[in-house]
């Protein structure tokens, strides 16, 4: 207690002074604290000073993203578009804007759907509904159509978090939608087409080869791919071929032609090929593209029309046609090379008579071996044809000799001497040839053809199996004919005919038992001309028949007569044409009964004709031959030899008498091939019961041989010529004068 008594003042004034000393401390805090407000306050407002500063920042950057992010907006090189979930536009940019060609507040508001071509509007509504419908981007392609022109669009789309609008991305793929579409169309083509597609790569090795070689070729593409063209190679052309193909292809890119290929089966084809070459920038080779379509076919046909329509299908000559044109073309070179040409214009003897009587088979197979025939006697370079019928023509071009035709033609009449074998019958077919030269003769075709054609009837005229040149004498042979002919239609009128007779001698005894009526023209101006002229003239102008009714009319007349005065039995033949018989005016009847008139029994007359004549097959030769027989009169077959010899028909016309050619009498010597050939005529027509007469005997020899090997009558100069009906008179015997009974 002590120690509070001792060292404290009063106990007010401590009091006082911790009063005192409390305010003073709570003075100090009060201060203390407000300093410590005051700063924390100044700190604060730092604090927002620099977030306001912060915020002004960012807003600033804020807005110049914004800006920037509307410029890129704007500029971005894809249009963009933002689409309201209703599909309307709610902006685009500018790329945008000339992607529809459109202001931009023309495009805002409007229904995208409506510049969606019409094809393309479900597609663009279905894309727009995935968008709205499902999270990420969408894609599709679509045809825009603003203002009508169609543009390929590739459209990316993400709609807004809210899913009230989206963000459309759009490219324009026109290009590449176009190329793409051309490239499905080469595939397509490529695979699609008919023709053969290989390509080659810069070391010609094949790259790539398409269905339809396969199909042509028969390579599958795995068997193709790795090797060369040459797969394809035929054996139908050298190295030289090739070697210039390559050439061109090498020169020019390109190669197109024809070519023989060959197959994996060997087969070979025609093809149409084009090769062309594909460069690259610098100009280097990079790719070989070969089409190739088979042509085989369609050559085939070609040629077959051209064969139809040039080639005879009978012996495959060039027919008409075709050897004008040849003709043509060979007269042409001629002329340019200032060469000779010879045009030889052939025509079979007696061909109607073989094809009448044995069938056009048999006609045909006679032109075939014919043709073969002739073959065999000309070059390479001359050209046979068949213009028609039994017509043959020749052209010899590069003449260097007359001799040489004269060669030719020489060897086809020899190679046409030899027998025919047709069917079962064996006969003999002789050529007539006539030849013109070109410039000699005529310098046109026109004029040649007809020069050759003179001169082949110049042939026939000399008598068969001949060749004739064309001559100007020919050419006045040919106008004189057309004179003759109009001459011999007044002849008979005034006069100018009379008949001359030979007589036919029996070679036992040397008596003349018949004659032949031959007769004769006395031409005014000319003089006699030979029947052997005239006659074919009047055939040929149907005089014939009025001419021969009045030879039949003078020898009944003169054998009337001859009868009575010299012998009982006597009997004239009477030559009779072809062209007579097939003449309707030429009435038998007329004959008969004049015979009557006269009280001539038929036998009075032999009617002669020739072979051709009996190989007539058709019904008015036969009526008329049997009309003789009735009527009692006879037949002689005259010229026997010379044509073609038919047993059978000798037998079915019931012929009396058969005459032995003279061209097998005239060389008649004992043992030679044509007395051979007289005793077999002799004795066959001795079986057949027929008589035979010897035309043309001139030697006591030759009337000797064959009154040896039996010939019954003889005919020929030797005994007399033919004679006028006076001077025969003299010819019989006086002491033979008695009227005799008549036959
Ligand atoms: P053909 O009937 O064969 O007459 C025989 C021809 O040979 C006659 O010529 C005759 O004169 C001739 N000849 C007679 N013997 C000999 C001889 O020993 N040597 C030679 N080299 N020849 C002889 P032709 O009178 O010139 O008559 C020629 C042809 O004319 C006849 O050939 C006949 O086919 C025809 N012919 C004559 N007269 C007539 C007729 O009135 N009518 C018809 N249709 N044709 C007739
Ligand atoms: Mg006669
Ligand atoms: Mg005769």
């Amino acid at each position: 207690m002590k120690k509070r008594h001792d060292g404290s003042k009063s106990g007010s004034e401590l009091r006082q002074r911790a009063e005192r000393q409390l305010v003073d401390a709570t003075l100090t805090s009060a201060i203390e604290s407000q300093h410590r407000l005051m700063h924390e306050l100044q700190v604060h407002q730092i604090e927002l000073q620099m977030q306001n500063e912060a915020l002004r920042e960012a807003r600033a950057s804020a807005e110049q993203a914004l800006l920037r992010y509307a410029e890129l907006f704007d500029f971005a090189p894809l249009a963009y578009f933002t689409l309201n979930r209703d599909g309307s536009v709610q902006q685009t940019n500018f790329k945008g804007e000339r992607m529809l060609a459109m202001e931009r507040r023309n495009i805002t508001g409007r229904r995208f759907a409506n510049i969606v071509a019409s094809d393309y509007r479900p597609v663009f509504t279905g894309f727009l509904e995935k968008v709205f419908a499902n999270p990420g981007t969408q894609h599709c392609e679509i045809v825009l159509e603003p203002g009508g022109h169609a543009t390929w669009v590739s459209i990316e789309a993400i709609a807004d978090s809210d899913r009230q609008s989206c963000l459309a991305a759009m490219v324009d793929i026109s290009e590449r939608k176009n190329y793409e579409q051309e490239l499905q169309l080469a595939a397509t083509v490529y695979l699609a087409i008919e023709e053969a597609i290989l390509v080659t790569d810069s070391n010609d090795k094949i790259i790539a080869v398409n269905p339809a070689f396969t199909k042509l070729t028969g390579y599958s593409a795995a068997e193709a791919i790795g090797q060369t063209m040459s797969l394809l190679k035929s054996s139908r052309y050298d190295e030289a071929f090739f070697t210039e193909l390559w050439k061109q292809l090498n020169n020019t890119g390109q190669w197109q032609g024809e070519i023989w290929s060959r197959q994996k089966n060997g087969a070979e084809y025609l093809a149409r090929l084009s090769i062309t070459t594909v460069y690259d920038d610098q100009g280097r080779e990079i790719r070989r593209v070969a089409m190739a379509s088979d042509i085989t076919e369609q050559r085939r046909a070609e040629q077959l029309i051209h064969q139809q329509a040039n080639i005879d299908p009978l012996t495959g000559l060039p027919n008409r046609r075709m050897f004008l044109d040849r003709l043509q073309c060979a007269i042409n070179k001629s002329h340019r090379e200032h060469q000779k040409l010879a045009l030889m214009f052939m025509d079979l003897d007696r061909f109607k008579d073989i094809n009448d009587t044995l069938g056009h088979d048999v006609g045909d197979s006679l032109l075939k071996e014919t043709t073969q025939r002739l073959m065999s006697c000309i070059r390479e370079t001359d050209t046979l044809a068949r213009p028609g019928g039994d017509e043959f023509t020749l052209i010899l071009s590069e003449l260097h000799g007359l001799n040489s035709i004269e060669r030719v033609a020489q060897a086809m009449l020899g190679t046409m001497m030899a027998p025919f074998q047709l069917k079962d019958e064996r006969c003999y077919v002789s050529v007539s040839i006539g030849i013109a030269l070109y410039p000699d003769d005529a310098d046109t075709m026109e004029e040649l053809l007809k020069k050759a054609d003179q001169a082949m009837y110049a042939a026939k005229d000399k008598g068969r199996s001949q060749f004739c040149f064309f001559t100007s004498a020919m050419q006045e042979a040919s106008e004189t004919r057309l004179r003759l002919t109009n001459d011999l239609r007044h002849a008979l009128a005034d006069n100018q005919f009379w008949v001359a007779y030979q007589p036919i001698v029996d070679l036992a005894t040397g008596a003349i038992k018949k004659a032949e009526a031959l007769i004769r023209w006395q031409h005014p101006t000319r003089g006699l001309v030979s029947p052997a002229e005239f006659i074919p003239i009047a055939e040929d102008s149907g005089l014939i028949t009025e001419i021969g009714s009045w030879v039949f009319h003078q020898v009944a007349d003169q054998v009337a007569k001859w009868r009575i005065k010299h012998h009982a039995l006597f009997q004239i033949s009477i030559n009779k044409s072809p062209a007579q018989f097939h003449n309707n005016s030429d009435k038998m009847a007329d004959w008969v009964e004049h015979l009557n008139r006269l009280g001539l029994p038929g036998g009075c007359i032999a009617v002669e004709i020739t072979e051709g004549l009996l190989l007539d097959n058709s019904s008015i030769v036969a009526d008329k031959l049997l009309a003789f027989k009735d009527a009692g009169m006879q037949t002689s077959l005259d010229d026997f030899g010379t044509g073609y010899s038919s047993l059978s028909y000798l037998k079915k016309y019931h012929i009396d008498f058969l005459k032995i050619d003279q061209a097998f009498v005239s060389n008649l010597v004992a043992n030679s091939t044509d007395m051979t050939l007289c005793e077999a005529i002799i004795a066959m027509a001795h079986v057949l019961g027929m008589k035979v007469i010897a035309e043309g005997i001139e030697t006591e020899e030759q009337r000797d041989l064959l009154f040896k090997a039996g010939c019954d009558y003889g005919q020929g100069y030797l005994f007399s010529k033919a004679v006028s009906a006076e001077e025969f008179e003299t010819l019989f015997p006086v002491t033979n004068t008695e009227p005799g009974a008549s036959s």
